[in-house]
């Protein structure tokens, strides 16, 4: 057990405590699992933002310094946002072929599809919406039948009051987004006071900080600044061991981790936890399939052909090279569905395992952490398509290309931190004319595509990371790789 890799520990730790969770919740003492082994995850999730913040302050200083800021910075900067935008609107893509060619909507069966696009209509009449198309099956006898049904269950689904809880708050806060004007992004990035950046964990508000004191020292003479250098060289030095020796004991804060985060979504109640997962089983497969294409077909295959071109490996070891690197920051997205708190083992993991420089990757990662969220887009894009599919909306190709636009948006715009994705789809819905309520019917299985998608926003990061690096020589290959 001592000599296994760690990731192999890991991977045990997650599946022990899924198989914990089956049982607690089987035998009925999920309330043990909740009490007793959730709040050790919790621990382990605040160690990992605990961290984050200093060290994502202190490297992208010590970055600055090395790079001599300048024409480098920007040069990298520009990269790194081309790169995240391409491989964004590429997700979105993916996502976009695979549900138009699978449909997931229509496996709802016939009649709950006419029952759903009654709905629709009857919440498009109340809301002054236009239709998507001119079928209406509100006034069409030969649906009547439907008619009560549908607005039994219309009334139901859209009174706040009744509403589940939890789609409410997530409703509430993305209509404050929404009210926001379309500069905000950019006023928002600049902090008016950093101590509050840091406490609410405002990356791109730390980053504009760090850029800005990195370059003011790399302005001034040299022994003006020397004590600060060393200070923060000393810092970036501590943080990393810091993550190392948490690291050592991720098995088993991950095996609390899963145990808890199934455990709730469980209860005492498998069956019920079964059936909704029938229903939703295809939707799920299309958005876990296009997540799969993104992490284990193209990010990998890019990377390995540059990594083949650099050291003459066969292709299998240069595609295993990538995804053994970076597969310990996987397994720790994959537990903590967020990629602020994976953030700290993201960077150690394209450092140490893929051999990136650390000037481009403490640039480039937690940017990416809040701006690139691959996985995210594509999983909003699926998740439109298919609610429009259960409700027999069809959706026009300009429809669909709103999509891309404002599901790029709002994956920029999504925090890195659990269930983030769920509350902007909100925005995507509403921008192409359907109800932002719908959200609800995807609720229940949110939690496990969450951390599916997960994955694939860190993956994402990581993959342009190394392609940056890759195109400005600052990547050297390890043959040993450390986690
Ligand atoms: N949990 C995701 C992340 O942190 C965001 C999302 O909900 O899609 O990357």
């Amino acid at each position: 057990m001592k000599n296994l890799p760690l990731h192999v520990k890991i991977i045990i730790g997650l599946i022990l405590g899924i198989v914990w969770a089956v049982f607690s919740s089987y035998f009925g003492f999920s309330d043990f699992t909740l009490d007793w082994l959730k709040p050790f995850g919790d621990i382990f999730i605040n160690i990992l933002k605990m961290i984050a913040v200093p060290l994502v302050l202190f490297s992208v200083i010590g970055g600055i310094n090395s790079l001599g800021g300048g024409s480098a910075l920007g040069r990298l900067g520009m990269k790194t946002l081309g790169f995240y935008l391409v491989t964004t609107v590429m997700a979105i893509s993916i996502g976009l072929v695979f549900v138009n060619l699978i449909q997931p909507g229509i496996f709802a069966g016939e009649k709950n599809l006419v029952v759903n696009r009654i709905k629709y209509e009857m919440w498009a009449v109340e809301n002054g919406v236009e239709l998507k198309d001119n079928k209406s099956y509100l006034t069409n006898p030969e649906y009547a039948s439907y008619v009560e049904e549908a607005r039994a269950k219309f009334t139901l689904e859209n009174d706040p009051d009744k509403m589940d809880e939890k789609v409410r708050a997530a409703m509430e806060s993305a209509g404050k987004q929404k009210d926001k004007g379309p500069l905000s992004f950019i006023v928002e990035m600049v902090p008016s006071n950093i101590f509050k950046s840091f406490t609410e964990y405002q990356m791109l508000q730390v980053i504009f900080f760090a850029i800005l004191f990195g370059l003011v020292m790399v302005a001034l003479p040299e022994q003006k600044v020397a004590p600060m250098k060393g200070f923060v060289d000393s810092a970036n030095e501590i943080f990393i061991k810091m993550v190392d020796m948490v690291m050592s004991l991720a098995p088993f804060f991950v095996f609390a981790l899963m145990a808890g985060a199934m455990a709730e979504l469980a209860g005492d109640d498998l069956g019920a936890m079964l059936n909704t997962f029938k229903a939703l089983g295809v939707y799920a497969l299309v958005v876990v399939g296009g997540l799969l294409v993104l992490a284990f077909g193209v990010y990998p295959l890019a990377i390995a052909s540059r990594i083949r071109k650099m050291t003459g490996w066969s292709f299998s070891q240069s595609y295993m090279y990538f995804l053994k690197g970076i597969r310990p920051a996987q397994l720790l997205a994959f537990s903590t569905s967020s990629s602020a708190a994976t953030l700290p083992v993201t960077i150690e993991c394209v450092n140490d395992n893929l051999g990136v420089e650390e000037e481009v990757s403490s640039f480039v990662l937690p940017i990416g952490a809040t701006v690139n969220m691959d996985g995210t887009s594509l999983y909003q894009a699926v998740a439109v398509v298919f609610l429009a599919q259960l409700h027999m909306v069809d959706l026009d190709f300009a429809q669909q290309l709103t999509i891309v636009l404002t599901a790029t948006l709002a994956s920029i715009g999504s925090a890195a931190v659990p269930s983030a994705g769920l509350i902007m789809l909100v925005l995507v819905l509403s921008s192409v004319g359907l109800n932002p309520a719908w959200i609800a019917i995807i609720f229940p299985i949110d939690r496990i595509l969450d951390m599916c998608r997960t994955v694939v926003n860190v993956t994402g990061d990581a993959t342009v990371s190394t392609l940056v690096a890759e195109t400005e020589n600052r990547i050297s290959v390890v043959t040993e790789q450390r986690l």
